[in-house]
């Protein structure tokens, strides 16, 4: 059988992501994203990670938050709905409903109670997005979310979170073997990704994504894809957000994960220089006008 791929990420068709090509449909045909949060003042990264599941075309997205933090977010979201979910098994309750079709978790989830909320949102089998503290809460026993990840995830490190899931493999691309070749980022995200199961999208000023089949996409740093300015705080929830809202929209995890990370980049090109988070999602609509 050929050799797996690895391919640059390569700019998305806008006939795969303009909402005319569904003429006519409901809302609920673009499907319905639940962005899960933490607590009170936490919740801002998942803010930017809903506010951009809603602009990539996700038709309902939903912010599950701790009562506590209802008002927070209430005064800050309007086009996004809001439930109140004040522990795991509510959270179960909330994501019976077969019209969910994508989860995000991990943006503002914070350290506290996460692992529940995190098998929560595994256990309901739509396809998910594991992000910051949903990826860094598993220090101590890896294994336990390995064994409770599916096929339909996505996971989307930075080198500090990867290197917590996968301190051997982040060992191996600080210090490659002396008498081994070399270890690259694209090595490191390819064997995390068949531990894991699933995509894993290994962040930086180089992206590697790698599927669990040997499928790997490179968004180099340099050339016409850099984006230095997406070296700021709020970034990568919202390329998390993205990612959920198109699998939202039926995107298979590889494919995903990779017009979102071309997406959020040419959204920082687009901004250019004074570029903050809150301004990707804003930047997103003459990303993709340019497409079509
Ligand atoms: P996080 O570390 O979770 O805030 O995510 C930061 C996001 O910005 C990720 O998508 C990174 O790939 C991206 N990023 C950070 N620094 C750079 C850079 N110098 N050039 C391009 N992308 C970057
Ligand atoms: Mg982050």
């Amino acid at each position: 059988d050929p050799a797996p791929q690895v391919r640059p990420v390569d700019a998305p068709r806008a006939a795969d992501l303009d909402k005319a090509a569904l003429r006519g449909a409901h809302k609920f045909a673009h499907g319905h994203a639940v962005v899960v949060s933490g607590g009170v003042g936490q919740g801002g990264a998942s803010r930017l990670a809903a506010r951009a599941a809603l602009r990539i075309g996700a038709g309902l997205v939903t912010l599950a938050c701790p009562p506590a933090a209802l008002i927070e977010n209430a005064a800050r979201l309007d086009a996004i709905m809001l439930r109140s979910v004040r522990d795991a098994e509510a959270l179960t309750q909330m994501l019976d409903d077969p019209r969910i079709t994508a989860l995000c978790i991990g943006p503002g989830l914070g350290l506290t109670r996460a692992r529940p909320l995190v098998a929560a949102v595994l256990a309901r089998g739509v396809p998910a997005v594991l992000d910051a503290d949903a990826l860094s809460v598993w220090v101590d026993e890896p294994a336990a979310l390995f064994a409770a990840l599916h096929p339909g995830c996505v996971l989307t490190p930075h080198l500090g979170e990867f290197a917590r899931l996968f301190p051997d493999l982040a060992d191996l691309l600080a210090a490659p073997a002396s008498s081994g070749p070399a270890f690259s980022k694209l090595d490191a995200a390819r064997a995390a990704s068949r531990r894991a199961g699933c995509v894993v999208l290994l962040k930086g000023a180089d992206t590697v994504i790698a599927a669990p089949d040997g499928q790997a996409r490179i968004h180099s740093a340099s050339g016409a894809q850099a984006a230095p300015w997406l070296a700021t705080a709020g970034a990568g929830d919202v390329l998390a957000g993205l990612i959920a809202g198109l699998l939202a929209r039926g995107k298979p995890p590889l494919e995903a994960a990779s017009m979102a990370v071309w997406l959020h980049a040419a959204s920082a090109r687009a901004f250019g220089p004074g570029l903050t988070a809150d301004d990707l999602s804003d930047a997103l609509p003459g990303v993709l006008r340019a497409l079509t």
